[in-house]
């Protein structure tokens, strides 16, 4: 009997998850190795955009079981608090990480997939095979899945370029109980950031933010920060005051790089956030590290019954899909970023957007997918 498993995914957050869950379905043994325990919280703004419906439909996963909220509308606002709303082109769902990622883990730990609860410490490539080392054990598999997300040790000891720069963005994210209308998500503008909040299941509300670590630091900690820095825009104001916090404290993260990533690095095929990151403000990271799940497990599968025959050509494949479905994403995503961190620039864009609302949605729609059916 064979052990050795076809497929070892590192990570077990939403691309690493996805792909086990596709994987399992296409008949292939895997093994997922994930350093965390589940449940947990994730810094992230919990806003899943629709175009993954019909793929999590093909993967049997039905998010209305966690009873999401169903967002509709963007309510965007600048620094001096004007503001814009319009009707999303496709729409998305509010769900915690907390949840999400614990009800998929579930569905992969029901379908028998093997799951180790630890940190992949070296990987080795060697005669066409690979290597993975996990404390005392050493695993074998023909393809490993990187889905260790925005920044791991493995990105250390795959010397990849972009861990040798420090990143100046970091992100807080909490959550609060109050007044938040049901379908909306609302983007706040800052003089350091950006904020977006939205709601989650059970009515929670989710209030995360990105900013840069030096005027951060230059304040005592998170309260002061949100009181003399974000607060100036006065739809946070009020939502800080109006609302109370749900966490002990917010929890934060930091070191986060937009910079480009290799898709595939000494074999090993990147997924989600270890192939790139989109600018949070598009939110459409979730959805891209699903979307990437897909093409690079649909590649595998096809792999295991012989219609690519050999690595290299499934290679060429997946960074050929990779820049097709998200190059264009991800440069639009930094052109956006670059606009609305100045006021000038936000002060323009929302100017335009209130007038042709439809320019707004053109924008939205340059760092979406669509909700394509899965044949
Ligand atoms: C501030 C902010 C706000 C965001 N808001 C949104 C939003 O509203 N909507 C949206 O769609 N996207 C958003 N995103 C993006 C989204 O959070 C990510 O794109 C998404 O989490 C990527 O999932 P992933 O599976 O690639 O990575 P992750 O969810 O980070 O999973 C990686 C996993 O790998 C594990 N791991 C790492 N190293 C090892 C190792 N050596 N061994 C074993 N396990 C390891 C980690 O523990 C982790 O669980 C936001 C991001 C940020 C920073």
């Amino acid at each position: 009997m064979k052990t050795e498993p076809d497929v070892i995914i590192i990570g077990g957050g939403l691309a690493g998850l996805t792909s086990a869950l596709h994987l399992l379905k296409q008949g292939l043994q895997v093994t997922l190795i994930e350093k965390h325990s589940y449940p947990r919280h994730k810094v992230c703004g919990e806003y899943l955009s629709n175009e993954i419906l019909p793929y999590f439909s093909w993967l049997n996963v039905d998010i209305s079981e966690l009873y999401p909220s169903y967002i509709q509308y963007l309510n965007v606002t600048t620094q001096h608090g004007r503001s814009v709303d319009v009707k999303l082109p496709l729409g998305g769902i509010g769900i915690s990480r907390y949840r999400l990622d614990n009800f998929l883990y579930d569905k992969v730990k029901a379908q028998g997939c093997k799951i180790l609860n630890a940190i992949v410490s070296r990987i080795n490539f060697n005669d066409d095979t690979f290597t993975v080392f996990v404390q005392e054990q050493a695993l074998e598999a023909k393809f490993v899945l990187g889905a260790f997300g925005k920044r791991s040790n493995l990105d250390q000891l795959l010397t990849r370029g972009f861990i040798k720069k420090t990143s100046t963005w970091m992100a807080v994210k909490a959550h609060y109980s109050g007044d938040f209308p049901d379908d909306q998500i609302s983007l706040h503008s800052f003089s350091a950031g950006y904020c977006g909040i939205s709601k989650v299941e059970e009515n929670k509300i989710n209030l995360c933010y990105l900013t840069d670590v030096k005027t951060f630091k230059k304040y005592k900690n998170i309260a002061d920060y949100q009181k003399y820095v974000l607060s100036k825009n006065i739809h946070l104001k009020y939502f800080f005051e109006q609302n109370v916090l749900l966490f002990d404290k917010p929890i934060t993260i930091s070191q986060i790089s937009f910079d480009r990533k290799s898709i595939v690095e000494d074999h090993i095929l990147m997924i989600g956030d270890t192939a790139g990151l989109i600018h949070p403000l598009c939110g459409n990271g979730m959805a891209m590290a699903i979307q990437s799940a897909r093409i690079a497990s649909e590649l595998i599968a096809d792999y295991f019954i012989g219609k690519i025959t050999s690595r290299k050509r499934l290679e060429i494949d997946y960074v050929k899909q990779w820049e097709q479905n998200f190059g264009r994403r991800l440069l639009f995503g930094r052109i956006l970023a670059y606009v609305l961190r100045y006021e000038f620039g936000a002060n323009v864009l929302i100017k335009i957007a209130a007038t042709f609302p439809a320019i707004l949605k053109w924008i939205i729609k340059q760092t979406h997918g669509s909700a394509k059916k899965i044949k």
